[in-house]
């Protein structure tokens, strides 16, 4: 058995094993543009879910993107720094058992005050110019805190345009849970 603390996330994005031509693994296959979305209230906070089905393939495996959500501080932290916010994007995969994807973003924003919840924005205007991820196997971040979990965090930040959404994230996004013991598991950064 493994014990609660060995496989969870986030962690410290630190000293990975970088793997050269290997950003093309993931391949988001979001919808293009403004697209909406079915805004959940849920305990762990607001959680995005995208009318259009649409999908994400890592290693040639394809997940259902389930929701999208924000965390204010970022949870992955990078060389020892803490970031200003996160988006995550949660697809699931339910073949055997349950596997879920995390593709996450590190954000920065400029705003100030409570956004309500905006019911569209572009996604896809979120993602970096240049595609290199981290990689790592973990958690979810929210209580049960299920393993089984693939994570893909983009290294480079994304400055978020839409003064909608940034008001949202600095007044409404999530908590962030604090980075976790990566012990002996592999961070690889697919470049
Ligand atoms: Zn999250």
């Amino acid at each position: 058995m493994r014990t609660p603390s060995s496989w969870q996330s986030p962690v410290n994005l630190r000293s990975p094993v970088v793997v050269p031509g290997s950003s093309g693994s993931l391949d988001l296959r979001w919808e293009k543009g403004s697209q909406r979305f079915d805004v959940v209230s849920e305990a762990h906070g607001h959680r995005f879910r995208p009318v259009v089905a649409q999908e994400a393939v890592l290693g040639g495996e394809a997940y259902r993107l389930a929701n999208v959500h924000f965390h204010r501080p970022g949870e992955h932290w990078v060389d020892g720094e803490q970031q200003q916010a996160e988006l995550h994007a949660v697809h699931v995969r339910a073949e055997r058992a349950l596997q879920v994807l995390v593709v996450s973003v590190l954000l920065r924003y400029e705003a100030d005050g409570d956004g309500g919840a905006p019911t569209s924005f572009d996604l896809g205007a979120l993602l970096p110019a240049r595609r290199s991820f981290y990689r790592y196997e973990g958690s979810l971040s929210t209580p049960d805190h299920d393993e089984n979990v693939s994570h893909a965090v983009f290294a480079e930040p994304v400055q978020v345009a839409d003064q909608h959404l940034a008001r949202f994230i600095a007044g409404r996004a999530d908590r962030a849970r604090p980075p976790q013991d990566l012990g002996r598991r592999y961070l690889l950064l697919c470049e």
